[in-house]
């Protein structure tokens, strides 16, 4: 018998209860090509073209394999008749063989010219035009089919494909010693461990990505904790509120409020409430930046575009794309770099400086100023229609006397920070320095209250900050007799809580520390100080 006396009778049987078909005496399946080529899409949509690549071919090279294996069982003189491959595989309704050419000396070689692969054709209506060979099933199919006759790695090589727009696809099959080095890249698409250390590799990173974002959720809690968070007063809860429903919509926003009020945080937490959150966040601070560089510094340039640009860079926009863009001191962009900066946020593309071809960028503007932009509108000196685009919202964050409830708040945790940084034991602060963090005007905000805490932690020989730990400045300031007593209200509060936990645990001070997260020692350094309060 011959190759071609192979026809669909002889290779096909059918159970005559149905549900059953087989293929040379093996189980076969009709599956419609439609649905292997949705199939096929799905995996390169979910798991990228290299993964989808490797699964296929080696899902081709079992089935050649297979196709070899049964041939040798059923008819084992076909086996070495090299025709005998391809006429099967067309009988599988896979492709057409035009064209099959073969010689086994000095080394095995085939070259075939295939038409109507169905992969191909898949290929175009799930995918669009290629632009490198896809029937990758196929290419398996071969190089398990003669690896199966030959009892060596052969591998076939897809050199030109419909899918790419040509009228035919060609292949080229070759033992691995004759392939050579040429080999060596297609290599990964036939081994079965591919996919474990691809999978193995993304998890790592997904493992690593979410440690990085725990990290930065701690640290961003640990400083919202401190400095805006962990607020009483009315005005800043009510900013905060705006700022978590600003962040459900994709709106840009001025933030607006004066020097160290904390306006970067506030755009932390916009970004870290938005659908962005896992995106990157990326602040800049525009005052900071001569005009010339600044456009290099939003959208990146290319190798030799000014002196000094020895390779390309990428710019802010770029960086940021996906995620948030924080302009700080927006109010300070010249009147050229407005016009630049108004035309990337109607286009949505920004132009690399010394590149003619723009790239796309998907980036969330939130901006801040401690100017007034609606005057400086009025003033000429900032671009209404710029303003308009940045300033869709506007999120007012108080001064810090305009909240004097979070003042002893705030000094609190700044003061549990620097003690821990510099690894000092200071439990707390004297009555009339409390009355001076009250009373002061704090023209620097927040971020003078934090750098007043660390200066005083830094000078404090005693176990509480008192006046002559403060600088100058806020030493100066006036007391006030309510204030001594919204300490006493704080500390009483504290003890409270201390007993409670205690008598909770029937006395048991370790757990009771434990539970209250501070240290046995300060537990009871606080049970000997209130001793001399009165209950
Ligand atoms: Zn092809």
């Amino acid at each position: 018998m011959k190759a071609t006396d192979l026809d669909l009778r002889r290779v096909f049987s059918f159970s005559p209860k149905g549900g059953t078909i087989q293929f040379m005496g093996h189980r076969a399946l009709i599956i419609d090509a439609l649905a292997m080529g949705l199939l096929r899409k799905e995996l390169i949509d979910n798991l990228g073209t290299f993964s989808a690549r490797n699964i296929l071919t080696r899902m081709g090279y079992a089935h050649g394999w297979a196709t070899a294996d049964n041939l040798d069982k059923e008819y084992p003189e076909l086996l070495q008749d090299g025709q005998c491959g391809p006429t099967l595989h067309m009988l599988q309704g896979v492709v057409n063989v035009a064209k099959c050419e073969m010689t086994f000396e000095p080394s095995f070689r085939m070259s075939i010219c295939w038409q109507d692969s169905y992969e191909a054709d898949q290929h175009l209506l799930h995918e669009g035009i290629a632009h490198n060979p896809v029937c990758w099933t196929l290419a398996g199919y071969v190089s398990g089919y003669c690896s199966r006759m030959l009892k060596q790695e052969v591998y076939c090589l897809e050199t030109q494909c419909s899918a790419t727009g040509s009228a035919v696809c060609l292949s080229e099959t070759r033992t691995r010693e004759d392939w050579g080095e040429k080999i060596e890249e297609h290599l990964p698409f036939f081994r079965s461990d591919t996919i474990n250390s691809m999978l193995h590799e993304v998890t790592e990173k997904l493992v690593n990505t979410e440690k990085h974002l725990k990290m930065q959720r701690i640290l961003l809690d640990r400083d919202l904790g401190c400095c805006g968070l962990a607020v009483k007063s009315k005005v800043m809860r009510k900013a905060l509120d705006l700022a978590k429903r600003i962040a459900k919509v994709e709106s840009s926003v001025v933030i607006t409020g004066e020097s160290g009020v904390g306006k970067e945080r506030i755009a932390r937490i916009i970004h870290s409430e938005s659908s962005r959150a896992l995106r990157p966040f990326v602040a800049i601070n525009c005052s900071a930046v001569t005009e010339t560089l600044l456009e290099s510094e939003f959208f990146g340039h290319a190798r030799g575009a000014f002196t000094g640009a020895n390779r390309d860079r990428i710019g802010l926009f770029e960086a940021a794309n996906g995620g948030t863009l924080f302009l700080d001191e927006v109010g300070e962009i010249s009147p050229g770099m407005q016009a630049k900066l108004l035309r990337v946020l109607q286009e949505k593309e920004i132009r690399r400086v010394g590149e003619n071809s723009s790239r796309p960028v998907d980036v969330r503007i939130i901006s801040a100023t401690n100017r007034d932009l609606g005057n400086e509108v009025s003033a000429g000196r900032f671009r209404e229609d710029l303003y308009y685009r940045l300033c869709i919202f506007e999120l007012v964050v108080p001064a810090l006397r305009e909240r004097q409830e979070d003042i002893l708040l705030l000094a609190r945790c700044f003061l549990d920070k620097s003690t821990q940084k510099i690894g000092k034991e200071i439990i707390g602060f004297q009555p009339e320095v409390t009355d001076r963090l009250i009373q002061y005007e704090w023209p620097g905000n927040v971020r003078q209250l934090e750098n007043t805490i660390e200066h005083a932690v830094v000078l404090c020989q005693g176990k509480r900050i008192g006046l002559d730990d403060l600088p100058k400045a806020v030493r100066s300031a006036q007391g006030g007799g309510i204030v001594a007593n919204a300490i006493r209200k704080i500390d009483d509060l504290e003890r409270e809580q201390i007993l409670a936990a205690i008598k909770l645990l029937d006395g048991d001070k370790t757990e009771a520390a434990k539970q209250l997260g501070i240290s046995l020692s300060s537990l009871y350094q606080k049970l000997k100080r209130y001793q001399t309060l009165p209950l």
